[in-house]
């Protein structure tokens, strides 16, 4: 027996031939490094409502809030389009996202030199970045109170509140600055505290967690400005830590600095358990993809990028996370590509299978 547990939620779509990727990594770890995981796999999102009638069932909630760690592939599709909003594929994940409390969501944007002409910017500029983001997850405008549309005199008013308290920022911020300590030890908070006033909160409430932390050099930045620092010259920055709506906007940005979303990795952690662990849901950036799903076509670097995470932020094998991390980027250097990677003719793409080999052999 273990103590590194794990579950695997492959889901639907091009989900399940991402996640058998993943497995062929989780094998080789066992046989080739002696570093061994105790895998469940279970169902979640539309394979889960086909079988039980509902997208995630309260045994599988249960297993998610008791592992060290789950790894989720995708879900949904056009299958269950017509489903009752309460049982839709997407509601699983919602539920496992809200049961877990998972209030930060990490966003690395990280570009392999082999992928660098595939970014908008120029290539100096992108060649070897990698940064991340922190949005914090469960709080702010999405949420707060009041909302909604009203009547006011002769027209309507839409209506969202920007709301945080000390508690919510600090939580996050704690997880950024442990994310720090974890990589270059540099932090830049953004918010908008020249007009808003949970940004004047935020701003304060970081500024104090940071002197838990003094071996990071802790920055602030004006969200606005972080956008466009962030387009000018990315590699300034390490981890960045902000709020819902900019995480929202920053992330997404970040993340197209370095091209396909078939490479996009993400984290979603929240408290630390009794074994000091946080509590942690690891999946890829994209979707279900059911255009190309069954096809053989999809490509399984996000997932296996998402399971690097998972060895460093779950597990402690940050080293073991480099040499994964390392084998995709050998694998991209020696040109291997799957269809999403290539724009020109006459290169044979490689199937989904084929690229998961090609990593493990790498490895
Ligand atoms: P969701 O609403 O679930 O986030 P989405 O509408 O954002 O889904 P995706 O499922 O992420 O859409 O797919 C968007 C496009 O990117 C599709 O054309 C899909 O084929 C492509 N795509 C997504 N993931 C991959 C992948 N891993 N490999 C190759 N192509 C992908
Ligand atoms: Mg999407």
């Amino acid at each position: 027996m273990t103590d590194r547990s794990l579950l695997v939620l492959p889901g639907d779509g091009i989900g399940p031939e991402v996640m058998a990727e993943v497995r062929k990594i989780i094998d080789w770890y066992g046989t080739a490094r002696g570093i061994t995981f105790d895998v469940t796999e279970d169902l979640v999102g539309g394979c889960a409502y086909d079988a039980h009638g509902t997208p995630l069932t309260d045994a599988t909630m249960a297993k998610a809030q008791e592992v060290d760690a789950v790894l989720l592939g995708a879900v949904g599709g056009p299958k269950y389009d017509k489903l009752d909003f309460s049982v839709k594929p997407e509601r699983g994940l919602l539920r496992l996202r809200k049961e877990m409390d998972l209030f930060a969501n990490l966003r690395p944007a990280q570009c392999f030199d082999a992928l660098a002409d595939f970014s908008s910017l120029k290539k100096d500029v992108v060649a070897g970045l990698d940064i991340m983001i922190v949005r914090e997850l469960t709080s702010g405008v999405y949420f707060g109170e009041p909302r909604g549309i009203i009547e006011e005199g002769n027209e309507r008013v839409g209506i969202n509140t920007q709301r945080y308290t000390e508690s919510e920022i600090d939580r996050v911020a704690r997880s950024a600055f442990e994310l720090a300590m974890k990589r270059n030890k540099k932090l830049c908070s953004m918010e908008k505290a020249n007009v808003m006033e949970s940004g004047v909160l935020w701003r304060e409430v970081v500024t104090e967690v940071g002197k838990d932390y003094p071996e990071v050099e802790l920055s602030h930045m004006y969200a606005d400005a972080g956008a466009m620092q962030l387009t000018r010259w990315p590699k300034q920055f390490d981890v960045i830590v902000t709020d819902n709506l900019f995480g929202d906007l920053l992330s997404d940005l970040a993340a197209m600095l370095t091209g396909s979303l078939g490479m996009l990795p993400s984290a979603s952690l929240g408290a630390p358990m009794a074994n000091g662990r946080p509590k942690a849901l690891y999946e890829p950036v994209h979707g279900s993809a059911p255009d190309i799903a069954g096809q053989g076509k999809a490509n399984p670097i996000a997932c296996i990028l998402s399971f690097a995470m998972a060895l460093r932020y779950s597990f402690d094998l940050g080293d073991e996370a480099d040499r994964l991390e390392k084998a995709v980027e050998k694998v991209l250097a020696d040109g291997k590509r799957t269809a999403d990677l290539l724009g020109e003719e006459g290169v044979t793409p490689l199937s989904t299978a084929e690229m998961g080999d090609a990593v493990v052999e790498a490895l």
